[in-house]
């Protein structure tokens, strides 16, 4: 355990809801911010990767945006503040979970669309 700690890394978390640890230096990202299992992040950033935010709240995913490149990044949304962030998606991130945040508008659509397709 104290070998561990020792070798702890200065941007390594614990995941807020899941308790995950998840080390800050992952395949695809240089500022990991949120947990690659459940997708919720903190509240710590003012700007990108400074760290600077007194909030410390945690950051619900709220959905998927697609960026002009094609790449996906999740939007946050703070419990605490409701302050809105998107981040990159992170090459390890669980890949169910964010097609089930992509998914989420469609799932609760707020128009019968189905209604077309029923003979
Ligand atoms: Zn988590
Ligand atoms: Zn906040």
């Amino acid at each position: 355990m104290s070998n561990r700690s020792r070798r702890h890394e200065a941007g390594d978390f614990t995941c807020i809801r899941c308790k995950q640890p998840v080390p800050s230096g992952s395949y695809g990202t240089k500022h990991r911010n949120h947990c690659p299992l459940c997708l919720w992040s903190r509240h710590v950033d003012d700007q990108t990767g400074d760290r600077r935010c007194a909030c410390r709240q945690p950051m619900r995913p709220v959905g998927i945006e697609v960026r002009q490149s094609g790449e996906w990044a999740i939007i946050h949304r703070c419990c605490g503040c409701d302050t809105m962030r998107t981040n990159r998606v992170a090459g390890d991130d669980a890949e169910l979970v964010l097609l089930a945040l992509a998914l989420r508008p469609v799932q609760s659509a707020p128009f019968p669309f189905d209604a077309y397709l029923r003979e």
